[in-house]
């Protein structure tokens, strides 16, 4: 047992096994480039990956944490920066690899930031080294942060950025050492904004640790004790036990009208982790699984049974109340993040339900994991992109051939389950009469609704302020898939970020809605206003 002092930012406890976050080596040497025109290729390439890499972050970050996505909102200006990109494409001109100009100017600009004790410009120069060190990455192709091995771990890294806690995955990650840090980059915030314990500065102390020893983190008392001896690893496991069950749970609110309309609160999760804290904050069932993101936490797309797992997971959390379970919206800005492939407009391009189509087989496999899963609990699968009555009766009839195939020698496999699509196109919406007559809910996606209606883009942030769910035209969109959805005797949800917003709820409860679907910190908020509600 070895014990030592350390800077601790949010005097958090954890204990757990270390996971050492392998980073690209720091230094970089300079290299001569004889063709310049490939260099400024490989960087503008470099830009575009990175860009799309920090969408995908910025979309996840927005369902947890408004400030975090605008920080990476604000990494993906800083792509397009004259005064960063200038001097660096100078430099390729002058006959020097991409990395190594990247390199020469990023250290130009932290020596400015380094002679500082303004606490902002040293935030700033975080931002930099973030942003650097993403294209860097990309430039070498070499090294990517990746998600953590299933279980929660304690990452060890030198340094570390916020855009890696959410590649890491937030929900596996029980604590985190820095060699290096500060206490006021945005990655401590963020640290603390989702209770994980964080140390930083170990200086010479951090090249001890090895990953094959036990790590106490004690935030209380500052210190961290290596390969803790029995009596005092029980001591401290008993104790960060008793700390988490004296965290309340919020008191369950029926989400009830004073009229007496109810409404289903449900939570829209990410992951199978995200579902314990959605049963903890009290929802009422999943209202959307964005299932592509347990395809972009890993290399490969999850076979079927990984996928079957996964949802089987997030039922057996929920039982008797209905999960809805969204087929993989991939394509868009939700794009496979390693691509190269620099599309123009990709949200009018090739995703949801289209994706799906072109790759039949990755389908396939999902839809089979799905029809296995409905054993399983309440099921609800919801296709996203939909535009025509074709792309509906595509979906229904490959379930149909799915679920015979399943049923062969194992008729226990099918299940009953409910089948719907996102309303999110403005086609959709205008034809929600038609699609009514095919499918048993709709599901209301009113971001994307709002950037196809507004031809507003939802990732520029350019057009933030025209990108808005309360316009009238939406709402008008809103209210005729209500309408369709009520002759049809179907019912309706809303999973987009519209659900959580309070101007929007007396429209919602006056139109007939049946659940809202909101990111998990927002249930009980929600629950609280539709009880007060007239
Ligand atoms: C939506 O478009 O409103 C929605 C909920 O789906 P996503 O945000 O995943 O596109
Ligand atoms: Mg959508």
């Amino acid at each position: 047992m070895r014990e030592f002092q350390a800077t601790s930012v949010n005097g958090f406890m954890a204990v757990g096994e270390p996971f050492v976050l392998k980073m690209a080596p720091e230094t970089i040497k300079e290299v001569k480039t004889t063709d310049k025109k490939i260099e400024q290729k490989r960087f503008d390439n470099a830009l575009k990956t990175a860009d799309k890499e920090l969408a995908i972050l910025e979309d996840r970050a927005s369902h947890v944490d408004d400030e975090q996505s605008r920080l990476f909102q604000a990494h993906r200006l800083m792509l397009k920066d004259p005064e960063l990109l200038k001097p660096i494409r100078e430099k390729i001109t002058e006959g020097i690899s991409a990395e190594s100009a990247l390199d020469a100017v990023s250290q130009r600009f932290l020596r400015r930031f380094e002679k500082t004790d303004d606490v902002l410009l040293k935030t700033r120069k975080d931002d930099i080294l973030d942003v650097v060190n993403r294209l860097l990455r990309v430039l070498r192709g070499s090294f990517h942060v990746r998600e953590l091995p299933d279980g929660k771990h304690i990452v060890l890294a030198k340094s570390i950025y916020p855009s890696d806690v959410f590649t890491l995955g937030k929900n596996k990650i029980a604590g985190i050492v820095l060699k290096n840090g500060s206490i006021h980059s945005h990655v401590a915030l963020l640290a603390d904004a989702l209770k994980i314990p964080f140390f930083v500065g170990l200086d010479d102390n951090y090249d001890v640790l090895t990953e094959s020893e036990t790590l106490v983190l004690d935030g209380k008392s500052r210190k961290i004790i290596a390969d803790p001896d029995t009596e005092t690893l029980k001591q401290y496991k008993k104790h960060i036990s008793d700390v988490s069950k004296t965290i309340d749970r919020p008191e369950d609110i029926s989400a009830v009208t004073k009229s007496g309309t109810y409404v289903r609160v449900s939570a829209n999760i990410s992951s199978s982790e995200e579902a314990k804290e959605a049963v903890f904050q009290r929802a009422d069932g999943i209202g959307l699984f964005r299932t592509e993101y347990v395809s972009l936490a890993s290399d490969d797309l999850p076979d079927e049974e990984h996928q079957f797992l996964t949802y089987k997971t997030v039922m057996d959390q929920f039982p008797g109340k209905p999960v809805t379970i969204r087929t993989m919206d991939l394509g868009s800005d939700k794009n496979d993040a390693s691509s190269n492939h620099a599309i123009n407009n990709p949200a009018l391009g090739i995703r949801g339900i289209r994706h799906s189509k072109k790759h039949e087989d990755a389908f396939r496999t999902q839809l089979r994991a799905l029809i296995r899963a409905s054993k399983h609990g309440r099921l609800k699968i919801m296709v996203p992109m939909v535009i025509s009555e074709e792309e509906i009766l595509y979906v229904k009839n490959l379930l149909t051939d799915l679920k015979d195939d399943l049923s062969d020698g194992r008729t226990h496999m099918a299940f009953p389950y409910e089948f719907g699509i996102m309303v999110e196109t403005p086609a959709a919406a205008l034809l929600a009469e038609e699609f009514a007559k095919h499918v048993d809910f709709f599901s209301i996606g009113t971001n994307d609704l709002t950037q196809y209606t507004l031809a507003a883009d939802r990732l520029n942030p350019d057009v933030a302020k025209i990108y808005d769910h309360r316009h009238p035209a939406v709402i008008r969109l809103i209210e005729t898939i209500m309408k369709a959805a009520d002759e049809k005797n179907i019912p309706v949800s809303v999973c987009g970020e519209a659900a959580a917003d309070p101007d929007m709820l007396d429209h919602f409860i006056t139109f007939g809605i049946d659940e809202l679907s909101v990111a998990v910190n927002s249930i009980i908020g929600l629950k609280e206003r539709i009880h007060e509600h007239e």
